[in-house]
């Protein structure tokens, strides 16, 4: 195939991000961010990362198909337009594939149909990831459009796993299942993992902690998903920034019969006003370690609630796995807190997992082991790159089918 580049697009409700890759040289061209799309303060921010130069714009981009024409404006400005023989491919992230969808999916209407019949899972996501497809292909029908899923990588967890303990006929009527999130990142991460250990991926179990905004761990075996903690939709789980993850189901009838309570207004508690947030009034790791050191109990507890779930996580995928080779940190707050990465693992040596004080606090750009050489399990900061991990799906499947 002699194009080499792949457009990747990450369409939020009102927001729109790319990254222009070229697959040759495994090289990122050009990045960008569009914000509030559909207000009147919209704003357009693009790299061109060959000249280094940033330009923003601002003013009304009225939907999604206004913000991709001002972004292909500002690529053709760079001389890497939408309309060069070079483009190979526009890669899209899907967030929920369901069952359906096990590996990237060229995009035709049956596929929509199918991104469509999903949206009653991913009310918050898919609609905003239909939309950006739809103008994208508006724009240019004749170049493969391909879906990459989130939940893809975790379609390997067994029945076992996947399924909660309720009625199975309900549950099928209305889909509901584990399916898992961050797939994508658990993907490259735990790869990457493997290639720092110098193994294939088949040969290593590997925990991964993406801890971002969003966070979820999952347990990875021989390169293939066996667990994860996000279930039917992103609130199952770890403490999130702002989503309060695991909890008592009851609490929710609670909270309606005897706290008054309207299900949008348990929602948006649950999802938008929990977490690090709902404890202490922060979700920046950063500004949460800044309280705690200035003696603040409400962010020590916070932090301590946060690490506490995490650390039941790492001892439940390691009895998930039986044999753990490596735990990787990875996202915001895994690549940078070297306080929670030491909190996490402190007094887990019995099942193997160390971290030296130096390499733990050392900065470092790439993947790193941060665990002593003697180390029975390796613990790992492994930085996540979904884009290219798109890019990377999408190159490759345009690749075979050429
Ligand atoms: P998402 O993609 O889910 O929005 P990121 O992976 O970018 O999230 O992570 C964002 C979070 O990472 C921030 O909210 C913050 O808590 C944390 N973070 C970023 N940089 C640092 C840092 N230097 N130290 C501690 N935490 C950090």
């Amino acid at each position: 195939m002699s194009a080499s580049r792949v457009l990747v697009l990450n369409s939020g409700s009102s927001s729109l991000k790319y990254q222009l890759l070229d697959m040759r040289e495994r090289s990122r061209l050009a990045v960008g961010l569009v914000e509030r799309i559909g207000e009147r303060t919209s704003r357009l921010r693009h790299t061109c990362l060959t000249s280094g130069d940033t330009r923003e714009r601002s003013g009304p981009i009225a939907d999604h198909d206004a913000a991709l024409k001002a972004v292909a404006e500002e690529l053709d400005q760079d001389g890497v337009g939408l309309d060069s023989p070079e483009l190979a491919a526009i890669g899209h992230r899907v967030v929920h594939g369901g069952m359906f969808f096990t590996e990237p999916t060229v995009v035709d209407d049956e596929v929509l149909a199918e991104i469509e019949r999903l949206i009653p899972v991913a009310p918050l996501h898919n609609p905003a990831n239909l939309t950006g497809i739809r103008t994208a292909r508006a724009l240019r029908p004749d170049l493969p459009q391909v879906a990459v899923f989130d939940t893809a990588f975790h379609t390997t967890m067994p029945e076992s796993a996947a399924r909660y303990a309720i009625d199975p006929k309900i549950a099928d009527r209305h889909r509901i299942r584990r399916y898992g999130f961050h797939g994508t990142s658990h993907a490259y991460v735990s790869r990457e993992t493997a290639r720092l250990l110098g193994k294939d991926p088949s040969e290593v179990n590997v925990i991964v902690l993406h801890l971002g905004n969003g966070a979820s761990a999952s347990a990875v075996e021989k390169g293939r998903c066996v667990e994860t903690s996000m279930g039917m939709t992103p609130l199952e789980g770890l403490v999130m920034g702002t989503r309060s993850g695991d909890l008592d189901p009851a609490v929710i009838f609670h909270l309606a019969r005897v706290g008054g309570m309207s299900m949008e207004e348990i929602d948006t508690l649950l999802n938008k006003r929990s977490g690090l947030f709902g404890l202490c009034g922060d979700n920046d790791m950063r500004e949460i370690r800044r309280r705690i050191d200035d003696g603040d109990k409400e962010a020590q507890l916070a932090f301590d609630i946060y690490v506490h779930r995490l650390k039941k996580y790492i001892g439940a995928y390691c009895a998930v796995l039986g044999r753990v080779d490596a735990v990787a940190f990875t996202a915001g707050v895994g690549e940078n807190a070297s306080t929670v990465r030491e909190a996490a693992v402190a007094g887990l040596e019995q099942l193997g997992l160390v971290v030296d004080g130096e390499l733990n606090a050392a900065h470092g750009d790439g993947p790193r082991l941060i665990s002593p050489a003697h180390a029975r399990v390796a613990v790992a900061v492994v930085p996540t790159d979904e884009e290219l991990e798109i890019a990377t799906q999408t190159y490759e499947l345009v690749a075979k089918n050429d």
